[in-house]
């Protein structure tokens, strides 16, 4: 298939296609003799892969270990498990990190109960003060 039927089928860019190419996560295509790049079900399935991960906001280093480790399918996926966890924690410290941050604009949001002016508007004041 052509990249354009690639990109149809997986809901990927033609761009983003290329890039992965370019990354070497997704193998170059052979070239038909009319000089079209044609795709196979094997770039069909290694792009589904990626997106998905990709979905899971799994970086692009991540999903080139994850590759590595599914071209040996006879190794232990100890490894595969342990990105996982990695890739969880990452989650976690971030989702902590934007509660502290919730916290922050609520307590920022109470320093104004009424309308009134600006010039009165106790959260710019808050805001012209230091970075606490
Ligand atoms: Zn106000």
């Amino acid at each position: 298939m052509k990249i354009g039927e690639l990109a149809k089928q997986t809901g990927c860019d033609v761009e983003t296609i290329r890039f992965y190419e370019k990354s070497g996560l997704l193998d170059e295509p052979v070239r038909t003799a009319s000089g079209y790049r044609a795709y196979q079900a094997v770039h069909l399935e290694r792009l589904q892969f990626i997106r998905h991960c990709r979905s899971l906001q799994i970086g692009l280093q991540d999903i080139r270990t994850l590759l590595d480790l599914q071209a040996r399918p006879s190794a232990g996926c100890d490894h595969v498990n342990a990105l996982l966890d990695q890739h969880i924690a990452a989650v976690q410290s971030r989702m902590a990190a934007l509660r502290t941050l919730e916290t922050q604009l609520i307590a920022l949001r109470r320093k104004c109960n009424a309308p009134h002016s600006v010039e009165e508007c106790g959260i710019l004041q808050n805001l012209a003060d230091r970075v606490p």
